[in-house]
C-alpha cells in the first residue's frame, strides 16, 4: 500500500528504518531483526541509501527480498547527489519491477559522497520528487529538519525549500531525529504557515550506547543535558542505558502522538529491542 493511502486511514503510523548491511551474515541477522519487529505490524519499513552513487542497488534489491519475502510494505530511500537522470530513471523503473510503490527522495550528503564524485545533474532533493513524480506510481516521501538543515543559511530559507520540495511532488515528509519535542511542534507550525500541508512524520532515535553521542552536532541535533546525563551515566551499563533510552523516547513518543503527530517513524539502526519496547509501552496507537 502507498504510504499516501494508509496516511488517510485512521489510526497512527508507525515505520522503522534499516540500512543495507554490508555482509551476507549481517544480511541474514537483519533478517532476523525484521522477523522480530513484523509483529509490531509496522505500516512500513525503510532501507537507507548511500549518498555516493555507488551501491544504489544494494538498497533497491534488499527492498525487493523484504516486501517479497517478509511481506512487509517499503520505501526505499533514494539520493540523488551522485546520480544522473538515467540512472536514477533505471533505479526507478527496476524499483516498480518489484513492486515497491514508496520513495523517500533525498539530495543526499555532499561530505558522504568522498572519492566519488557527485554528478550535478541534481542539486536538491526537490527535482528529483519532481522526476519521480513525472515517472508516476510513487508514493514520495522527503526529509524534514525540526531544528534546520546544517547547510541552510536561516530557518525561514529552510521551510521555504521544504515548500519548494512539497510543490514539486513530496507527498509526505520523515523528520530527522531530535530528543525534545517543541523543535517538532514549531516546525510543524512554521511549516503549516508557509502552506506545506504534507503530513509530518516525527523520527525519534533511542540512544542505546555511549559512542552515538558523538557527532550530533554535524546534524544540528541539540542534546538536552538529560540525555547526555544518562547515557554518560550508563556509558557501561547496557541494560540500564537501554531502559533509560526506552522511558525517555517513550515519554516523546507518547506526547508527540498525544498532540497530533500521525505516527512515529523509528531510526532503528538494525536492532529490535529498544523500538520493540518503545512501541509496547505506547497508549495512543
Ligand atoms: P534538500 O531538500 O535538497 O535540502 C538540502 C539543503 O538545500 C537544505 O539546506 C535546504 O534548505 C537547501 N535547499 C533545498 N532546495 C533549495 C533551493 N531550491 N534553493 C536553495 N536551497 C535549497 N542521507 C543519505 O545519504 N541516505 C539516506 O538514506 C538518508 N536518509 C534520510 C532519511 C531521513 C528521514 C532524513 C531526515 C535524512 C536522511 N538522509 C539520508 C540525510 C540527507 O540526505 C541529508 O540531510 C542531506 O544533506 C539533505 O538531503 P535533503 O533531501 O533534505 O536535501
Amino acid at each position: 500500500m502507498k504510504i499516501t493511502e494508509r496516511l488517510k486511514k485512521p489510526g497512527k503510523l508507525f515505520s522503522f528504518e534499516f540500512y543495507p548491511p554490508k555482509t551476507e551474515q549481517d544480511e541474514e541477522r537483519l533478517f532476523e531483526t525484521v522477523k522480530d519487529l513484523k509483529s509490531l505490524k509496522p505500516d512500513f519499513i525503510s532501507i537507507t541509501n548511500s549518498s555516493t552513487g555507488a551501491t544504489p542497488y544494494r538498497t533497491v534489491d534488499l527492498s525487493g527480498s523484504i516486501k517479497e519475502k517478509l511481506g512487509l510494505e517499503v520505501m526505499a530511500h533514494l539520493t540523488c547527489i551522485g546520480h544522473t537522470r538515467v540512472e536514477i530513471k533505471a533505479i526507478a523503473e527496476r524499483l516498480k519491477v518489484l513492486g515497491i510503490e514508496n520513495v523517500l527522495a533525498l539530495r543526499g550528503d555532499i561530505h558522504n559522497i568522498d572519492g566519488h564524485k557527485a554528478k550535478r545533474e541534481y542539486h536538491y532533493a526537490s527535482e528529483l520528487a519532481a522526476d519521480l513524480k513525472a515517472m508516476g506510481g510513487f508514493a514520495i516521501g522527503g526529509a524534514g529538519y525540526p531544528e534546520k538543515h546544517p547547510d541552510a543559511p536561516d530557518f525561514d530559507s529552510d521551510i521555504r525549500a521544504l515548500k519548494t520540495k512539497t510543490a514539486a511532488g513530496i507527498d509526505f515528509i520523515i523528520t530527522q531525529l531530535f530528543f525534545e519535542n517543541r523543535f517538532y511542534f514549531d516546525f510543524m507550525e512554521k511549516a503549516l504557515k508557509a502552506g506545506v500541508s504534507a503530513p509530518i512524520i516525527p523520527g525519534l532515535m533511542p540512544l542505546t550506547s555511549y559512542k552515538q553521542l558523538q557527532g550530533f552536532d554535524k546534524f544540528s541535533v541539540f542534546l538536552p543535558q538529560i540525555i547526555k546525563d544518562g547515557v554518560e551515566k550508563y556509558a557501561e551499563d547496557k541494560d540500564s542505558l537501554l531502559k533509560f533510552s526506552v522511558e525517555y523516547a517513550s515519554r516523546q513518543a507518547e506526547d508527540l502522538l498525544k498532540n497530533g503527530a500521525p505516527g512515529v517513524h523509528f531510526y532503528t539502526l538494525n536492532r529490535s529491542k529498544a523500538t520493540k519496547e518503545i512501541l509496547n509501552n505506547l497508549e495512543h496507537k
